[in-house]
């Protein structure tokens, strides 16, 4: 089977099952852990901050983050598109108390015009703006790289409000490597940020979680209310280190991937996705011309041997990651024009 799932997929490298094998037990909610420590450091310096808190996954940090940043009650600015509101089941409300705008937006981008018409103070007859929210690199849109100019922009407008602004940066590396910088340069135009080390980074569990110190300290009494202390977290913090040193240079390898699998696709039917929209390890399609459902592509691809997760009726969303080389995504592509040739209705209702 050649799963395009996602990139959580990912098994860790022989050097994370060495680094595991080798790892500190400290209970890291009592005397803390010198392993994650060094992890939670380690964060913290390659996105520019202060200091990072380990976390169980990207939507705890998530969810933490809300919690920290505090203003219970007020409003956070977040594009429409974004993970938190489509798959984070509503955490946003429901535990940390704050309500949302969806901002309308282009490839992940929120407008600005709107979003700076969207700010607004509290007063006794309306909620303030709590938070302004970026996700970068955007999951629902493909794949897609928030410009460092946007981030900059957005950036500057929550300051003169003097309201903070949260990066869900599940996969920054990825938007790093696609800008052609670092973690860091991506994070400055952000008060917190958090990242998976379990996707294309190929740890097996893990995010941080990071802010300045005094954030961070609030966040860790949060982490602990909602259930995120880990205790011996000692091995799974040393496949995250292992991920941070060893594994972010290689993602432009899956950018590179992707291309071509969308080069591809693209040669089976131009209506499927344009190439030129594939920025990282993302690939978003749309089955639509075919006729049938995304749902039933995914049946139809598994029979051909291929996993792929739909992503809305007529999309399906293909991810690239270590595991995936230029034969995978060859047959991957001959799969999907088989099936585009046997199972699609479109060209025979033409
Ligand atoms: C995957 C993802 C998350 C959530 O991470 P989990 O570890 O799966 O909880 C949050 N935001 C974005 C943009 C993601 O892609």
């Amino acid at each position: 089977m050649i799963d395009l799932r996602s990139d959580t997929v990912t098994q860790p490298t022989e050097a994370m099952l060495d680094a595991m094998r080798s790892a500190t037990f400290g209970d890291d909610s009592r005397d803390g852990d010198a392993t994650v420590q060094k992890l939670e450091a380690l964060a913290a310096g390659n996105t520019g901050k202060e200091a990072g808190a380990f976390l169980p996954s990207g939507t705890m940090s998530n969810l933490v983050a809300m919690l920290a940043h505090g203003s219970r009650g007020g409003e956070v600015l977040v594009e429409e598109g974004s993970h938190t509101l489509n798959a984070e089941l509503g955490g946003i409300s429901s535990v940390a108390g704050l309500f949302y705008r969806g901002v309308p937006g282009r490839r992940g981008a929120m407008d600005l015009d709107m979003l700076r018409e969207a700010v607004r103070p509290t007063t006794r007859n309306q909620m303030g703006t709590a938070l302004i929210w970026l996700e970068n690199t955007h999951n629902r849109a493909g794949g897609a790289v928030l410009p460092l100019a946007h981030m900059q922009s957005a950036y500057e407008l929550a300051r003169e409000h003097g309201v903070p602004v949260h990066l869900d940066g599940a996969r920054i590396f990825n938007a790093a490597a696609a800008l052609g910088t670092t973690a860091k340069e991506v994070a400055r135009h952000a008060d917190s940020v958090c990242f998976c080390l379990s996707k294309g980074l190929s740890a097996p569990v893990g995010s941080v979680l990071c802010g300045s110190s005094a954030f961070i300290e609030r966040a860790r009494a949060f982490r602990r209310m909602v259930g995120g202390n880990m205790r011996q977290a000692g091995p799974i913090a040393a496949a995250g280190i292992v991920a941070l040193e060893n594994m972010v240079e290689r993602l432009p390898e899956d950018h590179r991937t992707a291309k071509r699998f969308a080069t591809g696709l693209h040669a089976i039917d131009a209506s499927i996705v344009d190439p030129a929209t594939v920025e990282t390890n993302l690939v978003r399609v749309s089955v639509r011309a075919s006729g049938r459902k995304a749902a039933e592509w995914s049946a139809q691809m598994k029979q051909r041997g291929v996993l792929v997760s739909p992503c809305a009726t007529w999309d399906l969303r293909f991810v690239t990651h270590r595991h995936i080389g230029d034969a995978e995504v060859d047959q991957a592509i001959r799969a999907f024009a088989d099936a585009w040739k046997q199972f699609g209705t479109a060209d025979k209702r033409r």
